[in-house]
């Protein structure tokens, strides 16, 4: 019987996507996980059939290497990442600098920069596996990159000693290293990103740290322009969310002037109204 549920609703939801069937998706998601066997790829059919994303796990990495940070690899269309079994990596609230792209430098931060002193100790976020621990001299300084079985991959950067080896299993909440000011750094902090199948996604979207929690018990991160069914609709997932941190002096016209947006889609998009008060550190969506 439920399997049967499963197949109506899969047709359902394959009906609205004018051209692309259940069989269409399962193809995309073959091209992804070549290695698969036969049950895997029924297994991964009944999910598609329920879920419509997938789940991702160390398993769709195409291989183990212990040097290259960044890589490219297939995303699939959308992600649904675990967040439950998380232990924050440092116990600090302080958020100094936020993800995203830097007019000013001219550069991508890749991740989110957290005030902690030299010799905090650093844990790991998820349970996994040390992928990589380095050391570079104009860059992370001392560093640790772990693959968690969750499907996404933490970097810990700026560590004064790193206290995990490659290929090491670590627990969410060993200490893998101390905070420190090692690399391009000025003044001691956390440097920490999360990439997902080698891209860069914006640590805030699953990492609360001024709350010390997690974002929710799982984040489903979708590539701009995929399709997805959500409450029976079929909806296109827009571009990936931009951030601003308002400085003193900064007022919603003026950022939305700066990042050439409306004053109305940063109220939407941050539950404000033209009453709202915005204050120096705040971080708003524009985008
Ligand atoms: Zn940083």
């Amino acid at each position: 019987m439920r399997v049967l549920k499963s197949i109506l609703l899969a047709a359902a939801l394959a009906a609205p996507f004018a051209g692309a069937s259940a069989q269409d998706m399962l193809a995309d998601e073959v091209k992804v996980c070549g290695h698969m066997t036969m049950p895997d790829t029924m297994a991964l059919h009944n999910m598609l059939l329920n879920e419509a994303y997938v789940v991702p796990s160390m398993d769709m990495y195409p291989s183990w290497e212990n040097n290259k940070v960044h890589y490219t690899a297939a995303l699939p269309d959308s992600f649904k990442i675990d967040l439950t079994g998380f232990v924050m990596p440092t116990a600090s609230r302080k958020v100094t600098d936020i993800f995203g792209y830097r007019p000013r430098r001219r550069r991508v931060h890749n991740g989110l920069d957290i005030k902690v002193e030299r010799g905090d100790t650093i844990y790991a976020a998820f349970d996994g596996k040390v992928r990589i621990t380095a050391f570079q001299r104009r860059g992370y300084g001392h560093y640790v990159v772990i693959r968690h079985n969750n499907g996404i991959e933490t970097l810990y950067a700026h560590l004064s000693k790193k206290l995990v080896n490659e290929n090491q299993n670590v627990k969410a909440g060993d200490p893998i290293g101390l905070g420190g000011n090692t690399g391009r750094s000025t003044g001691s902090h956390l440097h920490f990103e999360t990439i997902l199948l080698g891209k860069c996604i914006d640590p805030a979207l699953l990492f609360d740290f001024p709350n010390q929690d997690v974002t929710g018990d799982n984040y489903v991160y979708r590539k701009p322009g995929a399709r997805y069914v959500e409450n029976g609709k079929v909806k296109v997932a827009g571009p990936e969310p931009k951030y601003h941190k308002v400085k003193s002096g900064d007022t919603i016209e003026r950022i939305a002037r700066k990042h050439g947006v409306s004053q109305q889609t940063i109220f939407k998009l941050n539950g404000l109204n033209s009453r709202s008060i915005i204050r120096p550190g705040q971080n708003l969506r524009y985008q």
